[in-house]
């Protein structure tokens, strides 16, 4: 297992190349776009330079690294040759549906297809190609050349083969891997969305402040951010979509986004992304009160 794919070169599929890459794999990074390329490859370039500055790598690894990736805009060319694809496309079902139908023409018949969804069926991406005994789920966290974990999560269909393969692989890239089952969330999701959420609803009951709660869960809970600029981190439509992705799965209220998520995200207030979620990432002073969340 050598040859691997990566779909998306965003936040995570940028990661999951640089990742691979470091560890001395051949990437072939798939985007629509040259501009999406050249900007993962920029994201990555920039990453590498910050390891060798705090001399975790040398400036020959960074160079290894970089060469281990080649760049295209065709799909086809760009997985003929794969042992192992990753998906990190936008997170949209209809979207991987119709990325994994294509990869199950274009791969080898033995090649791996994974996904890096955060939310999605497993299950469900499977059943449109012919071997959903060789779909899985690869689920890195942000930032992935930094996040130990790998959830590694098994379709209704997914063989024993493919399940150790893809572990095996992950602990060749440092990693740990964690084996999960197909349900909706996962794991770390249907644990960690739950958790923002009452914290979105503690400050819509008004029982404290944002500041307030993330300090309580900070300093009382050990946690390395509070919950609230976590949400704003993570993204506050990508945490509301999560939510609606459990309760429809699940059926269960205890899942149901609340109101003022809900709101904000109609607002479009989206968190650090688009300048303000919980906090105002437009003004220097706020800025900073997070950024001191961020390191605790
Ligand atoms: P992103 O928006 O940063 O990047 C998505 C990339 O996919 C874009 O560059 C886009 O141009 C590209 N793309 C869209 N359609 C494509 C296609 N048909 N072919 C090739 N490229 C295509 O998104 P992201 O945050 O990197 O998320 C990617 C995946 O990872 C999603 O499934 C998401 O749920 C999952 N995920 C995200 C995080 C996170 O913290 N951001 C964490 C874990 C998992």
């Amino acid at each position: 297992m050598k040859n691997i794919a990566v779909i998306g070169a965003g936040t995570m599929g940028n990661g999951i190349a640089h990742t691979f890459a470091q560890f001395d794999y051949k990437i072939n990074l798939i985007d629509l776009s040259q501009t999406s390329l050249d900007k993962g490859m920029a994201t990555i370039t920039k990453n590498l330079d910050r390891m060798v500055a705090k001399e975790k790598i040398s400036e020959a690894d960074k160079n290894r690294t970089l060469r281990n990736i080649s760049t295209y805009t065709n799909l086809e060319e760009g997985v003929k040759a794969a042992n192992l694809v990753v998906e990190a496309a936008t997170e949209n079902l209809d979207l991987k549906l119709k990325i994994f139908g294509d990869l199950d023409k274009f791969c080898s018949d033995d090649a791996i297809l994974a996904s890096n969804t955060s939310s999605i069926s497993i299950t469900q991406i499977a059943s449109v190609t012919s071997r959903p005994d060789k779909v899985i789920g690869m689920h890195f966290m942000n930032p992935v050349p930094i996040m130990k974990l790998v959830e590694i999560i098994k379709g209704y269909s997914t063989s024993e083969e493919t399940f150790k393969t893809v572990e095996t692989l992950s602990k060749n890239l440092k990693k740990v891997p964690v084996e999960v089952n197909d349900y909706p969330g996962f794991v770390a999701n249907r644990i960690l969305m739950p958790m923002i959420n009452e914290a979105v609803e503690t400050l819509y009951n008004g029982v404290a402040g944002v500041k307030e709660i993330d300090t309580v869960m900070m300093l009382g809970m050990a946690h390395p951010m509070g919950p609230l600029a976590l949400a704003d981190f993570i993204g506050l439509d990508v945490c509301l979509s999560i939510l609606n992705v459990m309760y429809d799965g699940f059926k269960n209220p205890k899942y149901a986004p609340c109101p003022l998520l809900v709101n904000m995200v109609m607002a479009g207030k989206l968190g650090a992304k688009s300048g303000e979620g919980f906090y105002d990432y437009s003004e220097n002073r706020k800025a900073e009160d997070v950024s001191k969340m961020f390191s605790k």
